[in-house]
This record gives C-alpha cells, structure tokens and sequence, in this order.
C-alpha cells in the first residue's frame, strides 16, 4: 500500500521528519504575518511560531484602556516587549498601536505593511475581548463593545487586508473563534454569539477568495492560560463575592471540561495549530473550523 500515493508520500514524509524539523526555521521565509491582538496572549504567540519559520511580522494592538473594555488590555509597553520577543527569532517586526474598531487605521496599517514587506501572507484576525454575564443582564454597551470588537473588528481587519492577499493571489486568513462559537454558552453569551459569527466570515471568506488559492479557517481554542480569562473581572463575574482565583479555576478546568490532562493550556498551543495552517501541510484545508479541544468535543457529558 506504501508504493504509491498517499501511502508513499507518508513513507517519503516520515523518512525526511527529522530533516524537515531541521528546516522548519526557513518554512515561511519571506513571508509576512500581519496579527491584530498580537501583543500579549495568543496573539503573540501565533507571532512567535510564524517568527520561528523566518516570517516577518506586523503586530496591530489597542495598546490602550478604554473605559468601556472592562478589564486590562496589553499595554504600551506590552507591545513593545512583543516586538522585541518576536525579533528574538531573527526577523522584522512592525508594532503599530491601533484599535480594529477603526477601519481607517487598520487600512493604514495594511498600507505600511506594503510599503515595508511587500506582502502581506497570513492575516491573523485575532483581537478580541469576553464579556461573562447572563443573557437578560447586559447593558447596551456591553453589548455594543464585544460586538464592535470581536464581530465588526474581525470584519475590518479582514476588508482592510483582503485586497491586498487578492492581489498578490496568495495567502492564508486565520479567524480566533472558540468553543463558545461552537456550542452554546451560559456564561458568555454576547462572546459566544461573535464567535459563532466569526466561524460564519471564516466560511463566506473561504468561498470568495477559493479560486485565488487563498485559504480562510476558523480555529476554536476551549481555554487558555491567557489574560482575557486571568483577571479579577472575568474571575468575579463567574463566580461572583467568592474571591476565586485563576488557579482554582484552572483546576476546575482540568477536571470538568478537558479529558486530556491539560487545565488551560499554553498559547503556544495555538500558535502552532495556526503555524500549520499557515504550512504546506494545510494547502486544501480551507473554509474548516479546527478544534483545539483536549478531548472536550468529543464528550457527552454523562
Ligand atoms: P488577551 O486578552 O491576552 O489578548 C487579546 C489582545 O487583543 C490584547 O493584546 C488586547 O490588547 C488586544 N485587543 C483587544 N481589543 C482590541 C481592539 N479593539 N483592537 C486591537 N487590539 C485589541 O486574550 P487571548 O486569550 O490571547 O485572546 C486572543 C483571541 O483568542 C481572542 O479573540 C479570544 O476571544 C480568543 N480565544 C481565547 C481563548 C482563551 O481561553 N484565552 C479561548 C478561545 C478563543
């Protein structure tokens, strides 16, 4: 069965492994990634493992707290450590300060991208905020907010983008949806809903830009060591006056939603999921949701 197709191909694929990891830093040399969010978190390290492969990347953060955002965003100073962790790896990085909110800005950004790299490869549509609260409870901005982050940011960054990836006729559009996009929520429901939403655009995108070679997927993290979940907003809402901590939350995790031995598990997690969608591997994988789910998906919970 080995001789031909597929079956050759695993045997010539498993024969070079170790040759091919050796490689692995050139993977995406003379690329470039552009990752909104991409200052702390997931974000960062999706730019790190594209980094790892020899792209260039351009990281686009608020950088800033709003006052409408309810809990700590990444910082001046975040941003600007990002940069220096991802030239780390050996290649060029863009930091620019800017909210997905603001179309311009985000067209602007695509701009300089152009101007200083060229090309624009792997858009990494990742920015994102939660909003934990019961669906009868929220205020219209929190409502507005979450929406106008996750759902009208997602579709800014990608119409600021897509003409560009159009016309070089190249690339690979990555969506950060989650498990909420996947299933319903009680306890984040205004985040779930733009993450079903996200999945949504990932598709509709995929269908449009096909017969360009360009590929769109949405990946769906259940819960990682991250700030959107690490802070005594988040950790007050869901459990409120108990003064939980992150840690016993991470234990809850571990023994009710992950069969896999995990807890939260690290952003590198991701990173390397989105490095492989980025990869030859993923080639024809496109208009896909990939769940990164330790199992959870696969249970019924009896
Ligand atoms: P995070 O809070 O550490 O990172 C989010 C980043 O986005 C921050 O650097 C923040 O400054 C930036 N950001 C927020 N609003 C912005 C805006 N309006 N414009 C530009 N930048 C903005 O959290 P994270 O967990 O790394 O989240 C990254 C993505 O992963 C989000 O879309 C999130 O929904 C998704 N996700 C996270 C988890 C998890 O368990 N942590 C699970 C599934 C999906």
């Amino acid at each position: 069965a080995g001789a031909a197709g597929i079956g050759l191909a695993a045997a010539t694929l498993s024969a070079t492994g170790a040759h091919a990891q050796e490689q692995a830093g050139g993977a995406f040399a003379g690329k470039t990634a552009f990752i909104t969010g991409g200052a702390r978190g997931i974000g960062l390290a999706c730019a790190e493992e594209l980094a790892k492969g020899g792209a260039n990347v351009v990281l686009y953060d608020i950088a800033a707290q709003p006052a409408e955002i309810p809990y700590p965003m990444a910082t001046e100073e975040d941003l600007a450590n990002a940069k220096a962790t991802v030239e780390s790896h050996g290649v060029k990085c863009l930091a620019i300060k800017g909210d997905v909110r603001d179309f311009d800005a985000l067209q602007a950004a695509v701009a300089q991208t152009q101007s200083e790299f060229g090309s624009l490869d792997f858009l990494i549509v990742n920015a994102g905020i939660t909003q934990p609260g019961r669906l009868g409870g929220f205020d219209e901005e929190q409502v507005r907010t979450i929406t106008d982050i996750n759902l009208i940011g997602s579709i800014n960054t990608m119409q600021a983008a897509m003409p560009m990836m159009q016309e070089q006729g190249s690339g690979r559009i990555i969506l950060m949806a989650s498990t909420t996009g996947r299933a319903g929520s009680d306890n984040f429901p205004l985040y779930g809903a733009t993450k079903w939403a996200m999945i949504g655009l990932a598709k509709s995108a995929a269908l449009t830009v096909a017969p360009l070679n360009i590929t769109v997927n949405a990946v769906c993290p259940t819960l990682v060591r991250t700030k959107l979940l690490d802070n005594e907003y988040v950790l007050n809402a869901l459990a409120p006056g108990q003064g939980v901590t992150f840690e016993q939350f991470d234990a809850l995790a571990n023994q009710q939603i992950h069969p896999m031995d995990v807890g939260f598990y690290e952003p590198v997690e991701v990173g390397r999921t989105v490095a492989f969608l980025c990869g030859d591997g993923a080639q024809f994988i496109s208009g896909e949701v990939v769940d990164i789910g330790a199992a959870a998906n696969a249970r019924f919970p009896a």
